[in-house]
């Protein structure tokens, strides 16, 4: 029995309390905010000690090793102070991988990494297996290590969840692409960020799998530069491979050891070039795991999108409304963009993370009449878009947002929620965001 302290009381850190109090460990729990009373019930229900509001240094200088939610940063003071008194910091991920010998299928990236893991657990689960999934989705990994039995897990790792991992193996490992984002954490140095993300591949072994994206030049780079035990298996638009996944024609071909597994890309179940990338992902880790082509074919063909991505919310007298609000970067709203054929109403806006919107001016010259910037300062929208899309217009929430787009919309035109920054000047994040727009929407 060791002594464990929880940093940060949101779903990560109450699943490892959790976790490490079945394991038979003394835990504490901290955060310094607040927690919710969903969180803090499930404490007490755990009997599990805990603070919230504070951090009281005897309680946690004290312990033998510190989980740390994805959420603080290394360079919080509570965290410098473990770390000068030399003791150990790991993640949720790193902990409940000592208690778990499922196999692992890991997805992490800059973009696609709900849709991906949501994907491959589909396949996997359709296929029949005993499949969990978690991560940065649904349930915490720590908290299902606790309380279920699963022969595989499908995990989304956002960056932050890899920083501190150590020993934690993938059997599978995706890396979807690599695009700038949240370069605040990493130092604004684009190849701490790059590293982070390729700790996903940490410990693996020439039996493991690492598939990637061909098509994306900083991982490729990135993997040039290292030694890459697993098999690595890319996906590309652009080319054909071996072994991977490739587009030829109208086809998604996947080669896997002996085996080839095609699909039209009409029929896979989510539009759009970057959902292609994301289905070869998905497929490919389906065969690593032995899934019949049968079964990969029907589980691409059926998946139903996950909501704010790319979601169809209604259509009104011809007109599309799409729910994209989990597009917070310009790369995720350049896809959204991509992938319409009709005239485009566009909503963006929010809290601007250093965003360049440079890549974005053919597609909005060529796609958008009309964009409603809806945050509370929308200066660099205006001076980027300005004499590229004929009219530009300001907001303030999601009602009026919908209100402006429906009397400017005609039939046959799209209204795209796709506002390629975070949420947090108006909303409480892009979950919100995406309701009140559908809610907005369904009201016309
Ligand atoms: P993540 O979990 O990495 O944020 P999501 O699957 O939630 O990724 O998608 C986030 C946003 O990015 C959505 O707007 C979605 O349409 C877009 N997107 C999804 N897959 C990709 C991809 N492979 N490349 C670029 N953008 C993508």
């Amino acid at each position: 029995m060791s002594r464990i302290v929880v940093l940060g009381g949101g779903e990560s850190g109450v699943g490892s309390a959790v976790l490490a109090k079945v394991k038979g460990h003394e835990v504490f729990l901290s955060d310094m905010g607040n927690i919710t009373e969903e969180y803090a019930a499930m404490l007490n229900k755990w009997e599990i000690p805990f603070e919230q509001g504070h951090h009281t240094e005897d309680l946690i200088l004290n312990a033998d090793e510190v989980i740390k939610s994805p959420g603080i940063p290394s360079t919080a003071p509570m965290v410098r102070k473990i770390t000068e008194k030399g003791i150990g910091v790991i993640s949720e991920i790193e902990f409940a991988g000592r208690y778990d010998s499922a196999k692992k299928v890991c997805i992490t990236g800059s973009n696609g990494k709900t849709t991906t893991t949501s994907l491959v657990y589909h396949l996997l689960k359709q296929a029949g297996l005993n499949v969990g999934l978690g991560g940065n989705i649904g349930k915490s990994y720590a908290f299902q290590v606790a309380t279920e039995n699963y022969d595989i897990y499908v995990l989304e790792l956002s960056s932050f969840q890899l920083d501190n991992v150590y020993d934690f193996k993938a059997d599978i490992a995706i890396i979807t692409n690599i695009t700038p984002d949240h370069l605040d954490r990493y130092g604004h140095n684009m190849e701490n960020y790059v590293k982070a993300k390729f700790r996903i591949t940490r410990n693996m072994s020439s039996d493991d799998c690492f598939i990637f994206c061909s098509d994306d030049e900083i991982t490729v780079r990135h993997l040039d530069q290292i030694v890459m035990k697993a098999q690595k298996l890319p996906f590309t638009q652009k080319e054909e491979v071996p072994q991977g996944a490739f587009v030829k024609e109208d086809r998604m071909i996947v080669r896997y050891k002996e085996e080839e597994c095609d699909m039209y890309l009409q029929e896979l179940a989510l539009g759009g070039r970057h959902n292609v990338y994301n289905s070869m992902a998905a497929a490919l880790a389906a065969k690593a795991m032995d899934i019949d082509n049968e079964a990969i074919r029907s589980g691409l063909a059926t998946f139903q999108a996950v909501e704010h991505r790319l979601e169809n919310v209604l259509s009104i007298k011809d007109v599309l409304y799409i729910n994209d609000s989990k597009a917070t970067n310009v790369d995720a709203a350049w896809y959204a963009l991509e992938c319409q054929t009709r005239p485009v109403v566009w909503i963006v806006g929010g809290t601007d993370k250093g965003n360049d919107y440079a890549s974005l001016i053919p597609l909005a010259k060529e796609k958008v009449k009309a964009m409603i910037c809806m945050g509370l300062d929308n200066r660099k929208f205006h001076e980027s878009f300005e004499g590229i899309v004929p009219e530009i217009h300001d907001v303030t929430s999601a009602k009026d947002a919908v209100q402006l787009a429906h009397s400017l919309a005609v039939s046959g035109d799209v209204v795209l929620l796709s506002p390629c920054c975070a949420s947090f000047d108006l909303f409480k994040n892009y979950e919100d965001r995406g309701r009140q727009f559908k809610e907005a929407v369904r009201n016309l």
